[in-house]
């Protein structure tokens, strides 16, 4: 079914209301596999609702979702195995520890017992969390809490990891922390991520973004192609050019 050009997610026409609220309108986009792609939009650009329908909390009844070639709808079982999902707001137990925290879910994914515990402390390890794994989760930083949700959407071994504002409520150094960290789980390869964000700076020239505005993708292309297009010095630039956020400065 998918093969090495097969994109890890390939969203096709897909559009959503909530009521009367139109929230996306024929959004189309890829991520190739091994990518890093960043969907940048403002708050209520519809990220969140992008992520909803991706993941299925939401039925997509218009358009197409497909993980490494599996309809979310059809073959939902397939496009979930391949689908790994870090939300916004924190889902961590802070009175559990770490690891029960881990195999918590593991279970839920329905991966036996010992097997769980050996993946939950390998992905922990990767994280730089595996002399923490006995702790209460309440006794981490946000930045720990951050990698921690990460290395446990990692553990049912996914293709495709969707990350929203993952960094928002950190400072600065754990948000350099948590983007180099997935930055660095991309290049030992065989993981693509889409990153949602309205923070430009966590955006890299040659990574691949999607601008989604109002419901809809209006810019795709690298970061560099993006500012050249629209003949200005950087993504924030054109960004602020696309999203009036420019004109609100001027005035
Ligand atoms: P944020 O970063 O602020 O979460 P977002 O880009 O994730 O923004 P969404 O949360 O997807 O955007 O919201 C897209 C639009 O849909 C907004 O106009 C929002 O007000 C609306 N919306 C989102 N959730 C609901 C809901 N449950 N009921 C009604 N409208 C909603």
């Amino acid at each position: 079914m998918s093969n090495d050009t097969t994109p890890a997610l390939h969203v096709s026409s897909v559009s959503h209301s909530y009521g009367a609220r139109q929230a996306l309108e024929g959004v189309s986009l890829s991520v190739g596999q091994g990518a890093f792609c960043g969907l940048l939009g403002l708050n209520g650009a519809g990220k969140t609702t992008l992520f909803s329908l991706i993941t299925r909390l939401f039925d997509n009844t218009s358009g197409h979702v497909r993980v490494m070639g599996h309809d979310v709808r059809r073959a939902p079982k397939l496009a979930l195995q391949n689908l790994g999902v870090v939300f916004q707001n924190r889902t961590l137990d802070p009175d559990l520890s770490v690891l029960q925290n881990m195999t918590y879910h593991a279970a839920l994914h329905g991966i036996p017992r010992r097997q769980a515990r050996e993946r939950a402390v390998a992905e922990l390890e990767r994280a730089g969390l595996a002399d923490r794994v006995g702790e209460a989760v309440r006794s981490l930083s946000g930045g720990q809490m951050r990698r921690v949700e990460i290395a446990r959407a990692l553990l049912h071994q996914p293709k495709l990891l969707l990350l929203d504002e993952p960094t928002v409520g950190l400072d600065v150094g754990a948000r350099r922390d948590i983007i180099s960290h997935v930055r660095a789980l991309v290049g030992q390869g065989g993981l693509s991520v889409l990153w949602a964000t309205h923070l430009m700076e966590e955006i890299n020239t040659d990574d691949a973004v999607v601008v989604l505005h109002q419901g809809k993708v209006i810019e795709t292309g690298t970061s560099q192609e993006i500012a050249d297009r629209h003949e200005v010095g950087d993504l924030k630039e054109a960004f602020d050019a696309m999203t009036g956020l420019a004109k609100g400065k001027a005035a």
